[in-house]
């Protein structure tokens, strides 16, 4: 139908690139063909005929652009504390620029004397402006002919920089492509009647690079970050319809036995509204005859595993097996002896697979699985080992989804004709707006209420200085019958050094807390897995007061006993990992304290960090904190789907076009979840265009 576009060539066909120069492209940016170079967006425009006099500048103004006449340029300090510092003169008063970094090349490529336009961040110094590291180039007086004003920079690097290819240089090349390509290369998209007040596609590339003006940039800009985002929620809408549709899936028909003889003799306690609610949603999901894909989000100490309990029970009741798999050894280990409590006096075989399983028992698991004398599965990622069949798999629970890959979730799917349901069970709160955006495909649903009986957390921050304090008041706790973790932070590079600093934490909490009136465990990732059982164990069980350990103890552990969590370094961590520590205590009914240590020496930021901590245990305030910290694409379990990796668009700043978008596609896929009518074709030319990438093949 379409033609091959252009936009599909190489990057060295662009006239006056080259294979050298493509070369450096792809590695320092990713720019493979004429579709990324014109996806390669400017992050500013010059506008040469705003520019500020200097003695007009104040601190409200955040970037600054001037124009004026270097003076005398100096270097001063020596090695490390070296700086570059001249004065730029326009005829209103003078303004600083300053270097710390690259002066040698910097200075080469400036000159006393001369006129430049400088642009950049405004920063004070001693009550004076400055520019740090400014934007500079020489100022040529514009021609007052001139059609664009504005000129784009794109975002560039070092290596490019010093090759000739600058944040403006790339802006050269984007011209050149402009006068290869046509309109035919980007077709419209989006049906008209999206359109009404918006540029058309290739207007709006064509704004974006090179405005006519500011509020065609805007325009530009705001068509552009709708059709990612709406894109992105149209594709997702038609995976989810082709799933509820086209997916068979097994029919739990009924609640029977196994689930009516646990509800009513055996449940240890009542369940939350939040609880009853989700488990009705799962329930209508698997008995519909098409495959469940539900993601649900819990805060930490929710009771998500009641609600993976009771959906092995329903699949039970029809037949069928289940299994649930965790990320760690620990928390399956954890899960099995939790599964096989509660289920002790029913009629059900709970078995626990695990990489440490021994071959014996591993043998008999495997023959067990595969007659369903087995009926549930506890264990890690070994269960979806190809050699591990089941009989009759109708239910996969995975827990704690963010340590799973979407590979390893597709694994599962193969371990049967029909797809068993899959019930993903995620702690790390994610804000509404993201786990849409993320996991639109999926159903979703929210427990957001906590059990009976909790006492929120009391939070404080001190720093190391502090300990002596910090520890006499753990004592009291113990003296209380309460039990308390340290945790220390283990970072991957530094591994050896961190691994250090745990074994001395060890030594520290030994000295306060001496045997044998005190019993101290230690799990760490370095020990064997028997090692840590045992420790961990331990602790459980209340035979030690006092774990100290790494962030293994970050997912799922559950010990309602402990009611203290120090953090040591707690400005090393991030925020969802602090939360997720947190979570650990406050499982009981009695009051729980959280105790951040960091050095006095921590950064602002991370101050901060620790201060949204102390202010909040919601987890989803929490996340929503995070997200504007850090930015999406840090989320755990995010970014490797490329699901939020947009070009343009923010979730976060352009939350409200992302619910617009969200409920235009939702309403177009509804209507016509084929895109066969004539006024949908833009989009379904363009998302068959881009079949390979998605695998649009089992909806088209
Ligand atoms: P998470 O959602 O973090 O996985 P868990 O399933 O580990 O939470 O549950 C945390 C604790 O709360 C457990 O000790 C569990 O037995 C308890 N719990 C779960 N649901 C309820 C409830 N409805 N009422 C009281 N306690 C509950
Ligand atoms: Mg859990």
């Amino acid at each position: 139908m379409s033609q091959p576009s252009l936009l599909a060539s190489p990057i060295e066909y662009i006239k006056g690139v080259g294979p050298l120069r493509a070369d450096m492209l792809k590695k320092e940016l990713n720019l493979y063909t004429f579709g990324d170079l014109l996806n390669h967006f400017p992050h500013r425009h010059i506008d040469k005929t705003q520019v500020t006099p200097i003695a007009k500048i104040t601190p409200e103004q955040d970037f600054v652009q001037v124009r004026g006449v270097l003076q005398s340029i100096d270097i001063i300090g020596e090695k490390r504390s070296k700086r570059m510092v001249t004065q730029l003169r326009d005829e209103t008063g003078q303004l600083e620029l300053a270097w710390f970094q690259g002066i040698n090349w910097v200075q080469k490529n400036i000159q006393e004397g001369q006129a430049y336009l400088v642009f950049g961040r405004l920063s004070f110094f001693n009550g004076k402006a400055q520019i740090v590291h400014p934007e500079i180039e020489p100022y040529v007086a514009q021609a007052s002919s001139q059609k664009s004003l504005l000129e784009p920079v794109y975002p560039s690097t070092e290596k490019l920089k010093s090759r000739g290819l600058n944040g403006k240089q790339l802006g050269k090349l984007t011209q050149v492509l402009f006068q290869q390509i046509s309109v035919r290369d980007l077709p419209e998209n989006l049906p008209d009647y999206l359109l009404k007040d918006k540029l058309g596609r290739w207007e709006a590339y064509r704004q974006i690079h090179f405005p006519s003006a500011p509020e065609m940039y805007k325009k530009a800009l705001s068509r552009l970050v709708f059709e990612e985002l709406f894109i992105a929620q149209v594709r997702l809408n038609l995976i989810k319809i082709d799933r509820h549709k086209n997916s068979r899936g097994h029919k739990f028909e009924k609640v029977g036995r196994y689930f009516n003889t646990f509800y009513n003799q055996y449940l240890p306690f009542e369940l939350t509204g939040a609880q009853k609610r989700v488990i009705k949603e799962v329930r209508q999901d698997t008995a519909k005859g098409f495959q469940m894909n539900r993601l649900l989000q819990g805060d930490v100490g929710s009771g998500k595993t009641m609600i993976a309990l009771l959906a092995m029970l329903i699949a039970a009741d029809n037949g069928f097996q289940s299994c649930i798999m965790a990320p760690t050894e620990i928390l399956a280990q954890q899960h099995f002896a939790n599964l096989t409590a509660l289920l002790k006096e029913m009629p059900v075989e709970v078995a626990l697979l695990t990489g440490s399983t021994k071959t014996a028992e591993r043998k008999r698991i495997l023959q067990g699985l595969l007659d369903d004398t087995i009926h549930f599965v506890v264990g890690t990622h070994a269960i979806i080992e190809e050699v591990v069949q089941f009989k009759n798999l109708g239910l996969a629970v995975i827990d704690e989804q963010h340590r799973f890959g979407v590979a390893q979730r597709a694994q599962l799917w193969k371990k049967n004709a029909v797809p068993p349901h899959v019930l993903v069970m995620t702690a790390t709160p994610i804000p509404r707006t993201l786990a849409m955006t993320a996991f639109g495909d999926l159903d979703y649903s929210v427990m957001d209420e906590l059990p009976p009986g909790r006492q929120p957390i009391k939070t404080v921050h001190r720093y190391e200085t502090s300990r002596a304090s910090v520890m006499d008041f753990v004592k009291t706790e113990i003296s209380k019958g309460r039990q308390a973790y340290y945790v220390y932070p283990l970072i991957e590079e530094s591994e050896k050094l961190s691994y250090e600093d745990l074994m001395q934490g060890y030594e520290q909490v030994k000295s306060f807390f001496p045997e044998p009136k005190y019993k101290i465990s230690m799990v760490h990732g370095k020990q064997k897995n028997i090692e840590k059982q045992t420790n961990m164990n331990r602790f459980v069980s209340g035979d030690t007061q006092i774990l100290v350990g790494t962030t293994v103890i970050e997912v799922g552990v559950n010990v309602p006993n402990a009611s203290v969590m120090v953090i040591e370094s707690a400005e090393k961590f991030g925020l969802s990992q602090l939360h997720q520590l947190r979570g650990r205590v406050g499982r009981g009914s009695e009051q729980s304290y959280c105790i951040l240590l960091s050095s006095v020496k921590a950064s602002r930021e991370a101050k901060d960090r620790l201060k949204i901590m102390c202010s909040t245990n919601d987890g989803f305030v929490i996340a929503e904190k995070d997200l504007e910290i850090r930015g999406p694409g840090d989320i755990d379990g995010t970014r490797q789907s490329g699901a939020l990796n947009f070009k343009l668009a923010n979730i976060i700043n352009d939350r409200q076009t992302l619910m617009e978008a969200k409920e235009l596609a939702f309403e177009l896929c509804e209507k016509d979840p084929q895109l066969s009518s004539p006024e949908n074709a833009p989009i379904r030319h363009y998302l068959q265009s881009q079949k390979a990438k998605i695998g649009w093949g089992k909806i088209a």
